[in-house]
Order: structure tokens, then C-alpha cells, then sequence
């Protein structure tokens, strides 16, 4: 029988894994790709359907593609327990497969209570907005639906969390909304943290666009002592009661909670690889990717996801199939757009040292930079949303 891989988690990193996989084995390998999801909506781009800038339609992906074109078993299920001496998992409908390499790619579930008065029952009050779909739409309808003047909340997490920039650049949208439909409303963030990626061009931009708009209250002004009352709408920041009429909570997060029951995870939530094969440190026949991982200095991102994936995809088939494997390299950039054709970058490449996935050098946008460049960064972020998605699910 030819090797078989199974990959849990069809996102940025697993799709990209399993088409991969597939791929360059020239169908030497059997994939088999479980995910729960028909249809996939990418975060990355989701703040952009909220400013108005795509239709969600278009941030939907289907896995048929790597089903028809690729040979690729997709199984729309769920895992729900692995048994790693005999190699085999379960899923939520009963089956169970078997594999000779298993990919964990599960993305980041929230940490419960780390935003108190706040559960995954109250997200229809208080959406997270954090895993794009039905949660995004919501928040949009939300923004648009605020009275005259009113106050968009946004919680922000602390680190580490999935995409640095995405809260920043997602107040940016709601501040593009509301300049045009309701310019008097104000938008507050409740930040535990001292410092944010791309802080200083996010500011800039506020001050050039949204002036007057925006207020950030960091942690020395209590923004990691915060509480929600969802029935009421109301955030206590520090002991200060504030009504709002949106309000955004984004918890704290950690790995996927399959990769918990899978005793993947060290202490601090997520789970330890190695970072010239993105294996498990705790059984050479599991690899994770994406958000699942600590990824040494790689932010939480798709783009990072999709890099890890080649990685893996890569010693996957030298374990299976002696085909050659080359040096670990990953590579990473972080768009975002601050207003109409006002595009930033940060961006590094990586490679796998003893301890981790180091940084080797890196780039990221400046301030004060002229339009004509912002504009050229921003239309480069399309080309790679229309790259990567293709490099995702074909
Ligand atoms: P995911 O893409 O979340 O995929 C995980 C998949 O696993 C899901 O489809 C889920 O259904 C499935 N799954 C979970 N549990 C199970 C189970 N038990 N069994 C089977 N399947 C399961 N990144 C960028 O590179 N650029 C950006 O511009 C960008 N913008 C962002 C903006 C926002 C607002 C947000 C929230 C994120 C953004 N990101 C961006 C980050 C990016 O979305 C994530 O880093 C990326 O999706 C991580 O990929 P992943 O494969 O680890 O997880």
C-alpha cells in the first residue's frame, strides 16, 4: 500500500500541506484532508470586507479543486482524538484513519475567562470576529447598524495571538466605515498591551485619516484590567464603566483545542516543533503548522502557515518516499491597509536553527512614505491574496 498522510484542518497551513503533498509525490502518497468547513473564509482580508474594500463572497475558498486536480481524500468531518501507538485518528461521524504522518494544523482556539464577563456564548452580542465567516458578517452588520455618535469597543489581545497587526488594521476599517457614515461615532481600544506591530505607521495613518477618531487605552491606563457585561453592553475598564454600542472581543488565545487532546501542547498553549521539520517535539510522526505552533520568531500568520507547510510537506515526503530535502527556509510579510490605497508591510525571512525558527534579516514599511509607494504596497498585497489562496487550495 502506498504511505498514507492524514492532515487535521484545512486552513492556511493545511491545505497548503495537502497540496503539497500531493503534488510533488506525483501520487506516491495518499492524502487525506479533514475539515469540518465546505467552505473556508480567510481572515486574512476579512478586515477589508469589513472597510468595504472586497464581497465576502470573495474571501471564500472550496476545496474541490484539491479533491479534482490533486486526488486529494477531502472528508468534511471532524477529529476528534488521535491514538498515536497505533497510529490512527477518530472523527466526530465515527471513521477512523490511519496514517504513516499526521499534520495537526488546527489554527488557535480562545483561552476561557481571559476576558471576564465574556464566553463563546455571548459572541452574538460581543462577536471576536477571529475566525472569519458568519462571525465577520456580523461584525460588519454590527458597525453599520451603530446609532449616530455611538462607540465601537475593540478588546484587544495579548501576545501572542494570530496575526500581530490584524486588530490595527481592522480599527483602520471600521474608522474608513464610519468616517463616511458616521463620522461623529468614536472608535475605543482597550490594549493590554505596551506596544503594537506596525505601531508607529498605524498611528501616523490615524492622525492623516481617522483624526479625533480613534482612542487606545494601554495598560498603563488599565487596559489589561478589563471586564464585559454583554446583556448590558457596557466594558469596565479599571473600574471605569463604559457603555458601547459595538464591542469587539478579541480573547486571548492558544492552539487549537485538538492539538490539546492530542497532548500536543506545552504550557504555554500552544506546541513545540522542530524547527528544521515543523515535527512535533513530543512524537516524530505528528507535525504541526500555523497558529497551532511556537514558531520561534514567526508572527501568527497565513503566510507563515502556508511557508510551514512547505516545510513539512517537504520532510514528509523524504520520510515517505527518500525523495530529496533540502535546508528549511520560511519567509513571511504582513500587509495591511490603513485607508483607500494607504498600504503598509512588515515582512522577514527565516531559517531553523538548533533552538528555533530564527529571524535572518527583514523589512518593514516607513513613515512618511509618499502615496504612489503606499499605493504600490497596497496592490502588492492583492497580487499575493490572489497568489496564496491559489497556493492554498489550487
Ligand atoms: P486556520 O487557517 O484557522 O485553519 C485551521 C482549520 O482547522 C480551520 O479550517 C478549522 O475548521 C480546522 N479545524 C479546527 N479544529 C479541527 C478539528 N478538530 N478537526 C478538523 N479540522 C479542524 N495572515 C496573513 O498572512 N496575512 C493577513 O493579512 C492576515 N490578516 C488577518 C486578519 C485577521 C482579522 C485575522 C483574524 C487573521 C489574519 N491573518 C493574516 C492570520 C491568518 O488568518 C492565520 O494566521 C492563519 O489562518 C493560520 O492558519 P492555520 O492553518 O494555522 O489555521
Amino acid at each position: 500500500a502506498k504511505p498514507h498522510v492524514v492532515i487535521v484542518g484545512g486552513g492556511a497551513g493545511g491545505a497548503t500541506a495537502a497540496r503539497y503533498i500531493a503534488k510533488d509525490s506525483d501520487g506516491a502518497i495518499d492524502v487525506t484532508l479533514i475539515e469540518p468547513t465546505r467552505k473556508y473564509y480567510t481572515c486574512f482580508f476579512s478586515n477589508l470586507y469589513i472597510g468595504g474594500f472586497r464581497d465576502f463572497a470573495s474571501i471564500g475558498h472550496t476545496y474541490g479543486g484539491l479533491a479534482s486536480d490533486y486526488g486529494v481524500n477531502v472528508v468534511h468531518d471532524w477529529v476528534i482524538g488521535v491514538d498515536r501507538d497505533a497510529m490512527t485518528v477518530t472523527t466526530a461521524a465515527g471513521h477512523s484513519f490511519g496514517y504513516d504522518r499526521l499534520i495537526v494544523a488546527p489554527g488557535i482556539d480562545f483561552v476561557e475567562g481571559s476576558v471576564p464577563g465574556w464566553s463563546t456564548a455571548a459572541q452574538n452580542k460581543m462577536p471576536h470576529s477571529w475566525k472569519a465567516g458568519s462571525q465577520t458578517q456580523l461584525l460588519k452588520a454590527q458597525i453599520e447598524a451603530m446609532p449616530e455618535g455611538g462607540t465601537y469597543c475593540m478588546v484587544a489581545p495579548p501576545n501572542p495571538f494570530r496575526c500581530p497587526p490584524g486588530p490595527y488594521e481592522r480599527v483602520s476599517m471600521v474608522a474608513h466605515v464610519l468616517k463616511a457614515s458616521n463620522p461623529t461615532a468614536k472608535i475605543l481600544i482597550v490594549d493590554p498591551k505596551e506596544k503594537f506591530s506596525k505601531q508607529a505607521l498605524f498611528e501616523e495613518g490615524w492622525n492623516k485619516h481617522y483624526a479625533g477618531m480613534i482612542e487606545r487605552v494601554g495598560p498603563d491606563f488599565g487596559g489589561a484590567n478589563v471586564s464585559v457585561n454583554p446583556d448590558a453592553m457596557e466594558v469596565d475598564i479599571d473600574g471605569t464603566v463604559e457603555k458601547v454600542d459595538v464591542c469587539n472581543v478579541i480573547p486571548a488565545q492558544k492552539a487549537g483545542h485538538i492539538a490539546h487532546a492530542m497532548g500536543l501542547t506545552n504550557d504555554s498553549g500552544f506546541c513545540p516543533i522542530d524547527p528544521a521539520t515543523m515535527q512535533s517535539q513530543v512524537d516524530e510522526n505528528i507535525h504541526v503548522l500555523g497558529d497551532a505552533t511556537i514558531a520561534g520568531d514567526m508572527p501568527k500568520s497565513g503566510f507563515s502557515a502556508n511557508s510551514q507547510a512547505k516545510v513539512a510537506a517537504m520532510a514528509v515526503r523524504g520520510a515517505l518516499t527518500d525523495s530529496r530535502v533540502f535546508p528549511a527556509k520560511y519567509s513571511n510579510t504582513c500587509w495591511s491597509l490603513i485607508d483607500t490605497e494607504d498600504g503598509i508591510k512588515v515582512g522577514a525571512s527565516y531559517q531553523a536553527t538548533d533552538e528555533k525558527i530564527a529571524k535572518v534579516d527583514g523589512f518593514i514599511s516607513q513613515t512618511g512614505e509618499d502615496a504612489a509607494l503606499r499605493k504600490a504596497t497596497f496592490e502588492e498585497s492583492l497580487g499575493w491574496y490572489a497568489g496564496i489562496t491559489a497556493d492554498m487550495f489550487g
